[in-house]
C-alpha cells in the first residue's frame, strides 16, 4: 500500500521514518518486552525519553540557558487560559494580536481572566494582513503580549516576531514551530501543540523564561501550573506517553536532517513552488498579502466553487488528500507542514496543473 500524501491542518503527516519505528516499537520497545504504549512513566527507561527530547528540542532551538523547556499533555489550547493564570501576576491586562481565528480564540479565553487589549486587528482586510507597524497599539501595564505566528486558518505568519513591546512576548507557534531556527531570547514564552509540526496529537510544549515562573494566580490547577509542572520534573500526573514518545522521535529526526537551518531551507522551498504556481494560474488564487503569507498553511480558492468537490474527489485519486479548506475560509488548504516532502508538494502541483487544463 502507497501512503498518501497528507495535507492536512492537524493532525498532520508524519515522517515515513517515525512511522516505522514507532511501528517496530509497538509490540516491543528497544528489547524491553514490552510495548512502548505500556511503558511506565515512571521507568528510567521513560524519563530517559524525556530527557533526551528535552535535549534535543534545546539543541535544535539553541534555547538559551535561562529558559525551562515543559512537556504537558492535553491540546495547544490549555495554554488560552493557562497563559493569563500563570503569566498575569499583579498584572490585571494582557496585550493580544489579532491576526486571524487563532488568535482570536486566544483572546476570547484570556477575556475570562483580565482585561484584553487589542494592539492591532487584521479583521479591516478579512485577515489577508498584518496591519503596519505604525499603527500597533501596546498598552503600558500589559502582563505580557501575546501574537500567534502563524494563523493556520488564515495562512498568515509574522516573518519576525514583533517588535516595540516592553512586555514579555508569548508566542503561540503552534503550526510553525520547528519550521525554521527562531530566535527564543526574543520570547518571554513560546507554547506550541505536537500535531502539526513535532509529532501526533496529545502534547504541547511550553519553552518560558525562568523570571515568568512563580507569578501563578492561586487558583491555578496544578496540571496547568507552569511551576509545579517544573517542579515535578514535568510528570506531575501520567502523560500522554505515546505522544511523549512519537515527539521525541520526530526531534531526532529532525537533528538527524540538518537541524531547523536545513529544515527552513526545505520548508522555504516548498511554500515558494507552491505560491508561485497558484499566482502563475488564473484559476487558482491566494488572496493574502504576499509579504505575509504563511510556509506552513497555504489557503487558496478555485474560480469556480462548484468544483470544489470535484477537485477533492479527484486529488484523492492521485493520492492527495486532507486538501479541503477551513469550513470558515472555503476552497482549499495545503498544509505543508515539516514532515511533507517535497516530492508531496510538486505531485500536488502537478494534480492542480491538470485539473486547470480539464476544468479551467
Ligand atoms: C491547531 C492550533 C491550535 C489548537 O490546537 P488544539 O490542540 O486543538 O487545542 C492552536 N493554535 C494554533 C495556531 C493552531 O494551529
Amino acid at each position: 500500500m502507497t501512503r498518501a500524501y497528507n495535507f492536512s491542518a492537524g493532525p498532520a503527516t508524519l515522517f515515513d521514518s517515525v512511522l516505522s519505528e514507532a511501528q517496530a516499537d509497538l509490540m516491543n520497545w528497544q528489547n524491553s518486552g514490552v510495548s512502548m504504549l505500556e511503558l511506565s512513566h515512571r521507568t528510567p527507561p521513560f524519563r530517559e525519553l524525556l530527557a533526551t527530547a528535552i535535549a534535543d528540542l534545546r539543541e535544535l532551538l539553541t534555547i538559551p540557558e535561562h529558559y525551562k523547556v515543559l512537556f504537558l499533555s492535553g491540546p495547544a489550547r490549555t495554554h488560552f487560559s493557562a497563559v493569563p493564570l500563570n503569566l498575569l501576576g499583579s498584572h490585571t491586562k494582557a496585550d493580544y494580536f489579532y491576526t486571524g481565528v487563532w488568535s482570536e480564540y486566544a483572546m476570547e479565553e484570556a477575556k475570562r481572566y483580565c482585561e484584553v487589549n487589542c494592539v492591532a486587528t487584521g479583521e479591516a482586510s478579512g485577515f489577508q494582513t498584518i496591519p503596519e507597524q505604525s499603527t500597533w497599539a501596546y498598552s503600558d501595564d500589559a502582563a505580557y503580549v501575546h501574537f500567534t505566528d502563524n494563523e493556520t486558518i488564515n495562512g498568515v505568519q509574522f516573518q519576525t516576531p514583533p517588535e516595540g513591546a516592553s512586555a514579555p512576548l508569548v508566542c503561540d507557534m503552534t503550526s510553525s514551530i520547528l519550521s525554521r531556527p527562531i530566535p527564543v531570547s526574543q520570547f518571554g514564552m513560546i507554547y506550541a501543540g505536537t500535531q502539526k509540526n513535532v509529532g501526533c496529537a496529545g502534547a504541547s510544549i511550553v519553552i518560558i523564561r525562568e523570571d515568568l515562573l512563580e507569578r501563578a494566580h492561586r487558583m491555578t490547577p496544578r496540571v496547568i501550573n507552569y511551576t509545579d509542572i517544573l517542579r515535578a520534573d514535568n510528570l506531575p500526573y501520567t502523560p500522554a506517553t505515546f505522544s511523549y514518545y512519537i515527539m521525541a522521535l520526530s526531534l531526532q529526526h529532525l537533528k538527524a536532517t540538518g537541524g531547523m537551518v536545513k529544515m527552513a531551507e526545505r520548508n522555504d522551498a516548498k511554500a515558494a513552488r507552491l505560491y508561485a504556481a497558484i499566482d502563475a494560474s488564473t484559476f487558482y488564487r491566494n488572496t493574502v498579502d504576499t509579504r505575509v503569507r504563511s510556509v506552513m498553511n497555504v489557503p487558496f480558492q478555485l474560480a469556480d466553487d462548484a468544483l470544489n468537490e470535484v477537485f477533492l474527489t479527484e486529488a484523492k485519486q492521485h493520492n492527495l488528500v486532507g486538501l479541503k479548506g477551513h469550513r470558515l475560509v472555503g476552497g482549499m488548504r495545503a498544509s505543508i507542514y515539516n514532515a511533507m516532502p517535497a516530492e508531496g508538494v510538486d505531485a500536488l502541483i502537478h494534480f492542480m496543473k491538470t485539473f486547470e487544463q480539464q476544468h479551467g
